[in-house]
Protein backbone atom coordinates (compact mmCIF):
# COMPACT_ATOMS: atom_id res chain seq x y z
CA UNK A 1 0.00 0.00 0.00
CA UNK A 2 2.83 2.17 1.21
CA UNK A 3 4.18 1.81 -2.29
CA UNK A 4 1.41 2.94 -4.19
CA UNK A 5 1.24 6.57 -2.29
CA UNK A 6 2.68 9.48 -3.89
CA UNK A 7 5.50 10.36 -2.38
CA UNK A 8 6.28 13.92 -1.28
CA UNK A 9 9.49 13.84 -3.32
CA UNK A 10 7.89 13.50 -6.60
CA UNK A 11 5.32 16.10 -5.84
CA UNK A 12 7.44 18.24 -5.13
CA UNK A 13 10.12 17.75 -7.77
CA UNK A 14 7.17 18.04 -10.03
CA UNK A 15 5.81 21.34 -8.84
CA UNK A 16 9.34 22.88 -9.22
CA UNK A 17 10.01 21.53 -13.00
CA UNK A 18 6.67 22.23 -13.96
CA UNK A 19 5.12 25.91 -12.67
CA UNK A 20 8.77 27.41 -12.02
CA UNK A 21 6.85 28.49 -8.68
CA UNK A 22 8.49 32.18 -7.23
CA UNK A 23 7.76 30.88 -4.01
CA UNK A 24 7.86 27.04 -3.18
CA UNK A 25 11.32 27.00 -1.90
CA UNK A 26 10.78 30.06 -0.05
CA UNK A 27 7.45 28.19 1.56
CA UNK A 28 8.99 25.08 2.26
CA UNK A 29 11.06 26.82 4.64
CA UNK A 30 8.18 28.08 6.49
CA UNK A 31 6.58 26.34 9.62
CA UNK A 32 4.35 23.95 8.65
CA UNK A 33 1.33 25.89 10.57
CA UNK A 34 -1.24 26.79 8.32
CA UNK A 35 -4.45 24.89 8.65
CA UNK A 36 -5.35 22.15 5.85
CA UNK A 37 -8.34 22.83 3.43
CA UNK A 38 -11.06 21.18 5.85
CA UNK A 39 -13.25 20.01 2.45
CA UNK A 40 -10.70 18.59 0.19
CA UNK A 41 -8.77 16.37 1.78
CA UNK A 42 -6.13 13.93 0.39
CA UNK A 43 -6.84 10.61 1.14
CA UNK A 44 -5.05 7.47 0.05
CA UNK A 45 -2.86 9.05 -2.10
CA UNK A 46 -0.16 10.88 0.24
CA UNK A 47 1.37 8.95 3.42
CA UNK A 48 0.22 10.81 6.32
CA UNK A 49 3.05 11.91 7.69
CA UNK A 50 3.76 14.36 4.48
CA UNK A 51 0.79 16.01 4.19
CA UNK A 52 1.08 18.78 6.52
CA UNK A 53 3.98 19.83 4.06
CA UNK A 54 2.06 18.95 1.22
CA UNK A 55 -0.81 21.30 2.29
CA UNK A 56 1.60 24.04 3.32
CA UNK A 57 3.06 23.85 -0.34
CA UNK A 58 -0.62 24.06 -2.04
CA UNK A 59 -1.64 26.76 0.26
CA UNK A 60 1.35 29.15 -0.01
CA UNK A 61 1.87 28.97 -3.62
CA UNK A 62 -0.46 31.16 -5.96
CA UNK A 63 -0.85 28.58 -8.41
CA UNK A 64 -4.25 26.18 -8.31
CA UNK A 65 -2.92 22.67 -7.75
CA UNK A 66 -4.98 19.01 -8.46
CA UNK A 67 -4.36 15.85 -7.86
CA UNK A 68 -5.74 13.00 -9.71
CA UNK A 69 -5.89 9.15 -9.46
CA UNK A 70 -5.05 6.50 -12.25
CA UNK A 71 -9.13 6.68 -12.94
CA UNK A 72 -9.16 11.06 -13.17
CA UNK A 73 -11.12 10.72 -9.78
CA UNK A 74 -10.10 13.97 -7.90
CA UNK A 75 -8.34 12.94 -4.87
CA UNK A 76 -6.78 16.81 -4.21
CA UNK A 77 -8.34 20.44 -5.53
CA UNK A 78 -6.21 23.30 -3.33
CA UNK A 79 -8.59 26.41 -2.76
CA UNK A 80 -6.56 28.44 -5.51
CA UNK A 81 -7.84 25.60 -8.21
CA UNK A 82 -11.01 25.92 -7.02
CA UNK A 83 -11.83 29.46 -7.30
CA UNK A 84 -9.75 29.69 -10.94
CA UNK A 85 -12.73 26.99 -12.05
CA UNK A 86 -14.97 28.58 -10.18
CA UNK A 87 -16.13 25.67 -7.77
CA UNK A 88 -17.89 26.08 -4.61
CA UNK A 89 -18.88 22.60 -3.45
CA UNK A 90 -16.74 19.64 -2.47
CA UNK A 91 -15.88 17.45 -4.89
CA UNK A 92 -13.50 14.89 -3.96
CA UNK A 93 -14.09 11.41 -5.80
CA UNK A 94 -15.69 12.75 -8.50
CA UNK A 95 -14.31 13.07 -12.14
CA UNK A 96 -11.87 15.82 -13.44
CA UNK A 97 -14.40 16.50 -15.74
CA UNK A 98 -16.76 18.05 -13.20
CA UNK A 99 -14.43 20.26 -12.13
CA UNK A 100 -12.39 21.12 -15.97
CA UNK A 101 -15.64 21.40 -18.07
CA UNK A 102 -13.16 21.08 -20.72
CA UNK A 103 -13.37 17.38 -22.63
CA UNK A 104 -9.72 18.59 -24.48
CA UNK A 105 -8.16 18.82 -20.85
CA UNK A 106 -9.84 15.90 -19.06
CA UNK A 107 -8.63 13.98 -22.52
CA UNK A 108 -4.89 15.47 -22.15
CA UNK A 109 -4.65 14.38 -18.77
CA UNK A 110 -6.01 11.20 -19.59
CA UNK A 111 -3.02 10.89 -22.13
CA UNK A 112 -0.57 12.14 -19.05
CA UNK A 113 -1.42 8.76 -17.20
CA UNK A 114 -1.75 6.59 -19.86
CA UNK A 115 2.31 7.48 -21.36
CA UNK A 116 3.55 9.25 -18.42
CA UNK A 117 5.06 11.99 -20.92
CA UNK A 118 3.90 16.23 -18.96
CA UNK A 119 1.59 18.04 -21.21
CA UNK A 120 0.34 20.92 -21.31
CA UNK A 121 -2.57 23.70 -22.83
CA UNK A 122 -4.45 27.11 -22.56
CA UNK A 123 -8.48 26.64 -21.36
CA UNK A 124 -11.12 28.86 -21.14
CA UNK A 125 -14.08 27.66 -18.95
CA UNK A 126 -16.81 29.73 -19.82
CA UNK A 127 -17.94 29.75 -16.71
CA UNK A 128 -15.19 32.20 -14.67
CA UNK A 129 -14.52 33.90 -18.58
CA UNK A 130 -10.52 33.03 -17.24
CA UNK A 131 -7.78 32.23 -19.62
CA UNK A 132 -5.96 29.25 -17.61
CA UNK A 133 -2.77 27.55 -17.92
CA UNK A 134 -2.79 23.52 -17.49
CA UNK A 135 0.43 21.89 -16.78
CA UNK A 136 -0.28 18.08 -16.24
CA UNK A 137 2.45 15.35 -15.55
CA UNK A 138 2.37 11.94 -14.31
CA UNK A 139 2.98 10.92 -10.32
CA UNK A 140 4.83 7.40 -10.56
CA UNK A 141 1.86 5.52 -11.48
CA UNK A 142 -0.04 6.89 -8.61
CA UNK A 143 -2.10 9.24 -10.75
CA UNK A 144 -1.23 12.96 -11.94
CA UNK A 145 -0.79 16.39 -10.96
CA UNK A 146 -1.97 19.41 -12.64
CA UNK A 147 -1.21 22.34 -12.01
CA UNK A 148 -3.16 26.11 -12.84
CA UNK A 149 -2.06 29.13 -13.67
CA UNK A 150 -4.84 32.27 -14.23
CA UNK A 151 -2.48 33.70 -17.18
CA UNK A 152 -6.34 36.33 -17.78
CA UNK A 153 -4.20 39.14 -17.51
CA UNK A 154 -1.05 38.36 -19.30
CA UNK A 155 -3.25 37.40 -22.17
CA UNK A 156 -5.20 40.19 -22.60
CA UNK A 157 -1.85 42.48 -22.36
CA UNK A 158 -0.42 40.30 -25.17
CA UNK A 159 -3.87 40.60 -26.93
CA UNK A 160 -3.99 44.19 -26.71
CA UNK A 161 -0.16 44.66 -27.70
CA UNK A 162 -1.22 42.39 -31.04
CA UNK A 163 -4.17 44.87 -31.60
CA UNK A 164 -2.01 48.02 -31.05
CA UNK A 165 0.42 46.82 -33.83
CA UNK A 166 -2.36 45.60 -36.18
CA UNK A 167 -3.97 49.16 -35.98
CA UNK A 168 -0.94 51.26 -36.05
CA UNK A 169 0.06 49.42 -39.43
CA UNK A 170 -3.34 49.69 -40.68
CA UNK A 171 -3.26 53.26 -39.91
CA UNK A 172 0.32 54.06 -41.33
CA UNK A 173 -0.69 51.46 -44.57
CA UNK A 174 -3.51 53.82 -46.39
CA UNK A 175 -1.41 57.45 -46.18
CA UNK A 176 1.93 55.32 -47.10
CA UNK A 177 0.00 54.05 -50.14
CA UNK A 178 -1.19 57.45 -51.16
CA UNK A 179 1.95 59.24 -50.76
CA UNK A 180 3.71 55.90 -52.71
CA UNK A 181 1.32 56.77 -56.01
CA UNK A 182 1.57 60.46 -55.34
CA UNK A 183 5.18 60.64 -55.38
CA UNK A 184 5.06 58.48 -58.45
CA UNK A 185 2.84 60.75 -60.07
CA UNK A 186 5.00 63.96 -59.40
CA UNK A 187 8.08 61.96 -60.70
CA UNK A 188 6.31 61.61 -64.42
CA UNK A 189 7.09 64.93 -64.92
CA UNK A 190 3.21 66.06 -64.78
CA UNK A 191 1.85 69.50 -65.76
CA UNK A 192 2.81 72.07 -63.35
CA UNK A 193 -0.38 72.57 -62.02
CA UNK A 194 -1.06 68.92 -61.65
CA UNK A 195 2.22 68.38 -59.81
CA UNK A 196 1.14 71.60 -57.45
CA UNK A 197 -2.19 69.84 -56.18
CA UNK A 198 -0.33 66.49 -56.07
CA UNK A 199 2.55 68.27 -53.49
CA UNK A 200 -0.53 69.55 -51.12
CA UNK A 201 -2.48 66.16 -51.32
CA UNK A 202 1.56 64.82 -50.38
CA UNK A 203 1.72 67.27 -47.54
CA UNK A 204 -2.18 66.49 -46.66
CA UNK A 205 -0.79 62.71 -45.78
CA UNK A 206 1.90 63.60 -43.92
CA UNK A 207 0.09 65.58 -41.62
CA UNK A 208 -2.11 62.86 -40.53
CA UNK A 209 0.76 60.29 -40.48
CA UNK A 210 2.46 63.46 -37.96
CA UNK A 211 -1.06 63.02 -36.28
CA UNK A 212 -1.16 59.61 -35.98
CA UNK A 213 2.92 59.34 -34.19
CA UNK A 214 1.68 62.54 -31.94
CA UNK A 215 -1.73 60.92 -30.66
CA UNK A 216 -0.09 57.39 -30.04
CA UNK A 217 2.75 59.30 -27.80
CA UNK A 218 0.04 61.27 -26.19
CA UNK A 219 -1.84 58.21 -25.56
CA UNK A 220 1.43 56.40 -24.55
CA UNK A 221 2.35 59.06 -21.98
CA UNK A 222 -1.34 59.23 -20.89
CA UNK A 223 -1.73 55.21 -20.00
CA UNK A 224 1.27 54.84 -18.70
CA UNK A 225 0.44 57.90 -16.04
CA UNK A 226 3.84 60.38 -16.87
CA UNK A 227 1.39 63.22 -17.85
CA UNK A 228 0.73 65.17 -15.30
CA UNK A 229 -2.22 67.48 -14.45
CA UNK A 230 -1.63 70.90 -13.52
CA UNK A 231 -4.82 71.74 -11.78
CA UNK A 232 -5.61 75.22 -10.73
CA UNK A 233 -9.10 76.60 -9.90
CA UNK A 234 -9.87 78.77 -12.84
CA UNK A 235 -13.46 79.95 -14.64
CA UNK A 236 -14.36 77.61 -17.56
CA UNK A 237 -15.58 80.77 -19.80
CA UNK A 238 -11.76 81.67 -21.27
CA UNK A 239 -11.23 77.71 -22.09
CA UNK A 240 -14.69 77.76 -24.15
CA UNK A 241 -14.18 80.81 -25.97
CA UNK A 242 -10.56 80.08 -26.96
CA UNK A 243 -11.68 76.26 -28.43
CA UNK A 244 -14.57 77.90 -29.98
CA UNK A 245 -12.24 80.77 -31.74
CA UNK A 246 -9.66 77.61 -32.83
CA UNK A 247 -12.55 75.82 -35.05
CA UNK A 248 -14.80 78.75 -36.10
CA UNK A 249 -12.69 78.43 -39.72
CA UNK A 250 -13.84 74.62 -40.20
CA UNK A 251 -17.21 75.72 -38.44
CA UNK A 252 -17.74 78.53 -41.69
CA UNK A 253 -16.40 77.03 -44.50
CA UNK A 254 -19.25 73.98 -43.59
CA UNK A 255 -21.57 77.11 -42.97
CA UNK A 256 -22.33 75.46 -39.89
CA UNK A 257 -23.88 77.45 -36.94
CA UNK A 258 -21.52 77.47 -33.88
CA UNK A 259 -23.03 79.20 -30.74
CA UNK A 260 -22.67 78.47 -26.57
CA UNK A 261 -24.77 78.81 -24.02
CA UNK A 262 -22.31 79.79 -20.94
CA UNK A 263 -24.44 80.85 -18.04
CA UNK A 264 -21.58 80.05 -15.75
CA UNK A 265 -19.07 81.96 -17.84
CA UNK A 266 -17.09 82.42 -14.21
CA UNK A 267 -17.65 79.51 -12.55
CA UNK A 268 -14.51 78.24 -11.48
CA UNK A 269 -13.48 74.43 -11.94
CA UNK A 270 -10.67 72.44 -10.91
CA UNK A 271 -8.75 71.57 -13.94
CA UNK A 272 -5.87 72.16 -15.99
CA UNK A 273 -6.96 74.92 -19.00
CA UNK A 274 -4.64 73.26 -21.94
CA UNK A 275 -5.56 69.37 -21.20
CA UNK A 276 -9.38 70.40 -21.20
CA UNK A 277 -8.80 72.92 -24.05
CA UNK A 278 -7.48 69.69 -25.93
CA UNK A 279 -10.37 67.91 -25.02
CA UNK A 280 -13.22 70.36 -26.05
CA UNK A 281 -11.19 70.78 -29.37
CA UNK A 282 -11.09 67.26 -30.11
CA UNK A 283 -14.92 67.18 -29.21
CA UNK A 284 -16.21 69.94 -31.40
CA UNK A 285 -13.68 68.92 -34.04
CA UNK A 286 -15.60 65.60 -34.28
CA UNK A 287 -18.68 67.62 -34.23
CA UNK A 288 -17.90 70.14 -37.45
CA UNK A 289 -16.23 67.20 -38.84
CA UNK A 290 -19.54 64.29 -39.10
CA UNK A 291 -22.09 66.95 -39.06
CA UNK A 292 -23.63 68.12 -42.64
CA UNK A 293 -23.47 71.68 -44.28
CA UNK A 294 -26.06 74.03 -42.51
CA UNK A 295 -26.00 72.53 -39.82
CA UNK A 296 -25.45 73.24 -36.13
CA UNK A 297 -23.08 72.75 -33.21
CA UNK A 298 -24.02 74.33 -30.04
CA UNK A 299 -22.04 74.37 -26.51
CA UNK A 300 -23.97 73.82 -23.41
CA UNK A 301 -22.88 74.39 -19.75
CA UNK A 302 -24.75 73.74 -16.56
CA UNK A 303 -24.26 73.07 -13.05
CA UNK A 304 -25.57 69.91 -11.11
CA UNK A 305 -25.22 68.47 -7.99
CA UNK A 306 -24.31 65.00 -8.14
CA UNK A 307 -22.70 63.12 -11.29
CA UNK A 308 -23.60 58.64 -11.29
CA UNK A 309 -23.98 59.06 -7.55
CA UNK A 310 -20.82 61.58 -6.81
CA UNK A 311 -21.60 64.08 -4.89
CA UNK A 312 -20.63 67.55 -6.55
CA UNK A 313 -21.14 70.35 -7.66
CA UNK A 314 -20.18 69.46 -10.90
CA UNK A 315 -19.62 71.76 -13.94
CA UNK A 316 -21.48 69.44 -17.03
CA UNK A 317 -20.31 71.02 -20.14
CA UNK A 318 -21.85 69.31 -23.34
CA UNK A 319 -20.92 69.60 -27.46
CA UNK A 320 -23.95 69.15 -29.54
CA UNK A 321 -23.89 68.63 -33.10
CA UNK A 322 -26.78 68.01 -35.55
CA UNK A 323 -24.61 65.46 -37.74
CA UNK A 324 -25.16 62.49 -38.36
CA UNK A 325 -25.07 60.51 -35.30
CA UNK A 326 -23.67 56.90 -33.91
CA UNK A 327 -25.64 53.90 -34.28
CA UNK A 328 -26.61 52.40 -30.93
CA UNK A 329 -24.34 49.57 -31.91
CA UNK A 330 -21.55 51.59 -31.90
CA UNK A 331 -22.05 53.97 -29.02
CA UNK A 332 -20.38 52.17 -26.53
CA UNK A 333 -17.25 51.59 -28.31
CA UNK A 334 -16.51 54.66 -29.39
CA UNK A 335 -14.40 55.99 -27.23
CA UNK A 336 -11.72 52.18 -27.61
CA UNK A 337 -8.71 53.23 -28.92
CA UNK A 338 -8.40 53.23 -33.12
CA UNK A 339 -12.62 52.73 -32.50
CA UNK A 340 -14.48 54.11 -35.90
CA UNK A 341 -17.96 53.85 -36.30
CA UNK A 342 -17.63 53.45 -40.40
CA UNK A 343 -14.04 53.69 -41.70
CA UNK A 344 -14.54 53.87 -44.65
CA UNK A 345 -16.64 57.35 -44.49
CA UNK A 346 -14.42 58.15 -41.47
CA UNK A 347 -10.95 57.27 -43.85
CA UNK A 348 -12.17 60.36 -45.85
CA UNK A 349 -13.20 62.46 -42.83
CA UNK A 350 -9.76 62.34 -41.99
CA UNK A 351 -8.92 61.28 -37.85
CA UNK A 352 -6.80 58.30 -36.19
CA UNK A 353 -10.16 57.44 -33.55
CA UNK A 354 -7.63 57.88 -30.99
CA UNK A 355 -9.01 61.26 -30.24
CA UNK A 356 -11.51 60.20 -27.46
CA UNK A 357 -9.83 57.72 -26.49
CA UNK A 358 -7.21 60.39 -25.11
CA UNK A 359 -10.40 62.39 -23.94
CA UNK A 360 -11.32 60.27 -21.93
CA UNK A 361 -8.55 59.77 -20.02
CA UNK A 362 -7.83 63.51 -19.74
CA UNK A 363 -11.28 63.76 -18.08
CA UNK A 364 -11.16 61.02 -15.97
CA UNK A 365 -7.56 62.23 -14.84
CA UNK A 366 -9.88 65.13 -13.71
CA UNK A 367 -12.06 63.01 -11.29
CA UNK A 368 -14.74 63.59 -14.63
CA UNK A 369 -16.49 61.66 -16.15
CA UNK A 370 -17.01 61.52 -20.28
CA UNK A 371 -19.82 59.98 -21.83
CA UNK A 372 -21.81 60.62 -25.47
CA UNK A 373 -25.51 60.00 -26.51
CA UNK A 374 -26.62 60.07 -29.93
CA UNK A 375 -29.41 59.02 -32.74
CA UNK A 376 -28.08 58.14 -35.92
CA UNK A 377 -29.40 60.74 -38.52
CA UNK A 378 -29.79 63.42 -35.80
CA UNK A 379 -26.89 64.42 -34.07
CA UNK A 380 -24.72 63.55 -31.02
CA UNK A 381 -24.28 64.74 -27.46
CA UNK A 382 -20.64 64.57 -25.73
CA UNK A 383 -21.20 65.72 -22.17
CA UNK A 384 -18.12 65.89 -19.56
CA UNK A 385 -17.92 66.82 -15.95
CA UNK A 386 -15.16 68.91 -14.04
CA UNK A 387 -15.05 69.35 -10.45
CA UNK A 388 -16.59 72.78 -9.73
CA UNK A 389 -13.56 74.61 -7.09
P1 LIG B 1 -11.35 60.30 -35.00
O1 LIG B 1 -9.96 60.83 -35.04
O2 LIG B 1 -11.61 59.18 -35.96
O3 LIG B 1 -12.39 61.37 -35.00
P2 LIG B 1 -12.23 59.86 -32.30
O4 LIG B 1 -11.68 58.95 -31.25
O5 LIG B 1 -12.28 61.31 -31.98
O6 LIG B 1 -11.39 59.58 -33.59
O7 LIG B 1 -13.70 59.36 -32.68
C1 LIG B 1 -13.93 57.98 -32.87
C2 LIG B 1 -15.11 57.75 -33.78
O8 LIG B 1 -16.32 58.13 -33.11
C3 LIG B 1 -15.08 58.57 -35.04
O9 LIG B 1 -14.28 57.98 -36.02
C4 LIG B 1 -16.56 58.59 -35.41
O10 LIG B 1 -16.89 57.38 -36.06
C5 LIG B 1 -17.26 58.62 -34.05
N1 LIG B 1 -17.63 59.99 -33.66
C6 LIG B 1 -16.96 60.79 -32.79
N2 LIG B 1 -17.58 61.98 -32.63
C7 LIG B 1 -18.68 61.93 -33.43
C8 LIG B 1 -19.77 62.85 -33.72
N3 LIG B 1 -19.83 64.06 -33.12
N4 LIG B 1 -20.72 62.44 -34.56
C9 LIG B 1 -20.67 61.23 -35.15
N5 LIG B 1 -19.69 60.31 -34.94
C10 LIG B 1 -18.71 60.65 -34.08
Amino acid sequence: MHDAMISLLDIILTLALLASLGGLFWCLRRPLSRPAPQLLQPTDSLDPAEQPLFFAVAAAVDVGMIVVDQHRQLRFVSQAAMQMLGVHEPILYLGLITILRDHQADALVGDVLTDGEPREMTMRPISSGRTLRLNASALNGAGALLIIRDVTQLSMLERSRRDLVANVSHELRTPLASLKLLVETVQSDPPPDVAHRMLEQMAQEIDSVTQLVDELHDLAQIESGRVSLKLAPLPIGPVIERALERIRPQADRKGLTLGAEIPHIEQAVLMDPNRVGQVLLNLLHNAVKFTAEGGNVQIRVRLIGEDAGQVGPWLLVSVCDSGVGIPASDLPRIFERFYKVDRARTRHAGGTGLGLAIAKHLIEGHGGRLWAESVEGRGSTFSFTLPVA
